[in-house]
């Protein structure tokens, strides 16, 4: 059993280079694949740093926090910064690892990386929050760069945050010569930001656009109907937004959950309500609403855990990883489990729901929006554009939807999973970029 999940990671990529090399002919061919699997086997880069920050109270605290740099053969390394107090290296090596297999999958440019902070950001004050977000922007300033690494963000970091991150970097770099291009694209060195800083249209609600966009894709080939019943694990950003489109598009999310609690509301949630709900009692726990109205009458408080095995048509989990496990793997019950978090299957559970015959959607291709406007954020940045959302979300559906196809089509070609056909595109792509190269 894996509680490391960045051994996780490695195991879907060794089952994937089996799958690979049984087609590969000829003995070259099959050296070359190993030697570029290997390489992905280790992040290139790992960058520990200690954050001093003065407390409010006059105290100084150490934090720790990390930036991972795992592949750069496509491009600089992209990827977010996560503010956690459960976050460690080995966590944030898995999630740059999926970073790049996320971006091949997309086919954008970019290579995967990651960053962390070990910090409930809830028990800091906004003063300690920019203070240490600024002292961890000039710890990882060597290794990032608009053309080297640009983080983004991740689990409870904001625009406000990636701002600071970016005017830190900005304020650094100001004492050294540049050019004038340079010097205008300093922005680009970090994505998600308001849009008053250099932010894209659309980046806020990008992940769960571009995983609607995936579910409108593939609804017919899951079987999934209108009116389908859909639970939630996670209410942030990511599953907020999912639940507010699926509702719009016609789905019932009958359950959503949070870090601290569990609801359950037959004729469905209305997802702003929960969310206002959410916002005056800290959980979205107790808030039973519908149709703009919350009441106790229009539901139950649920277990987080039972939301999980819930008779649902899909199960969405959006929080962290390892929500499906070996121990709990057995007693889900929806037909489909649509991955917007990252990693949140584990291998032994995904092959226990193989076996149940659950759908899987991989996160490398569900959740991929976001860093896909991430990229766009980063262009327009580059080329000192501003593009209207209409544009945003046009150039994103149409990532998404060959990117669906792509997978699709590799996993069909493959007789594999829909993991490991994203697993194949990726590679195949990786390859290519190595031999290109090398040549
Ligand atoms: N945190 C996002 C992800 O896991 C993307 C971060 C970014 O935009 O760089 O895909």
């Amino acid at each position: 059993m894996h509680t490391n999940p960045f051994e996780g990671a490695m195991e879907q990529l060794t089952a994937a280079s089996r799958i690979l090399e049984a087609r590969t002919r000829t003995k070259r061919e099959k050296e070359s694949l190993k030697r570029i699997i290997d390489i992905l086997r280790y992040p290139e880069r790992a960058v520990t740093v200690h954050i001093p920050v003065r407390m409010d109270n006059g105290e100084t605290r150490i934090f720790e926090g990390y930036r991972v740099q795992h592949n750069n053969v496509r491009g600089p390394y992209k990827g977010g910064t996560r503010y956690h107090p459960s976050v460690t290296l080995d966590e944030v090596k898995a999630l740059a690892f999926w970073m790049v297999m996320k971006l091949a999958v997309v086919n954008v440019r970019f290579g995967g990386g990651k960053g962390g902070i070990i910090v409930d950001p809830r028990t800091l004050s906004e003063h300690e929050l920019e203070a240490l977000t600024r002292g961890y922007a000039r710890a990882i300033a060597p290794v990032i760069g608009p053309t080297v690494d640009i983080p983004g963000p991740d689990v409870n970091t904001n625009e406000t945050i990636m701002y600071w991150m970016a005017d830190e970097y900005r304020k650094l770099k100001s004492q050294i010569s540049m050019s004038k291009k340079e010097r205008e694209t300093l922005p680009a060195v970090t994505t998600g930001k308001p849009l008053a800083h250099g932010g894209s249209e659309g980046r806020h609600t990008a992940t769960a656009q571009g995983a609607l966009y995936v579910f409108e894709k593939l609804t017919k080939k899951l079987g999934i109907k209108q009116g389908a019943t859909v639970a939630i694990q996670g209410f942030g950003n990511a599953g907020y937004f999912m639940a507010k489109n699926l509702v719009s598009a016609g789905y019932r999310v009958v359950a959503v959950s949070d870090s601290r609690g569990a609801v359950y509301v037959h004729d469905g949630i209305d997802p702003e309500a929960t969310m206002r709900c959410k916002t005056e009692k800290g959980t979205v726990a107790g808030c039973y609403c519908k149709g703009s109205v919350c009441d106790v009458r229009f539901g139950r408080t649920i277990d987080p855990q039972e939301l999980l095995t819930l008779p649902v048509d899909v199960l969405i989990p959006a929080a962290l990883e390892q929500a499906i496990m070996e121990k709990n793997a057995d007693r889900i019950r929806a037909k489909v489990v649509f991955e917007l978090a990252n990693g949140p299957t584990t291998p032994e559970a995904d092959e226990i729901l193989r076996r149940k015959h659950v759908t899987v959607v991989p996160d490398i291709l569900t959740n991929a929006g976001g860093v896909t406007v991430s990229y766009f954020e980063w262009k327009q940045n580059m080329d000192g554009a501003h593009w209207p959302e209409s544009v945003v979300f046009e150039k994103l559906r149409s990532v998404m939807t060959a990117a669906c196809d792509d997978v699709w089509n590799t996993a069909e070609r493959y007789h594999t999973s829909i993991r490991m056909g994203a697993f194949i595109v990726a590679l195949s792509r990786i390859v290519s970029a190595y031999t290109k190269t090398t040549d």
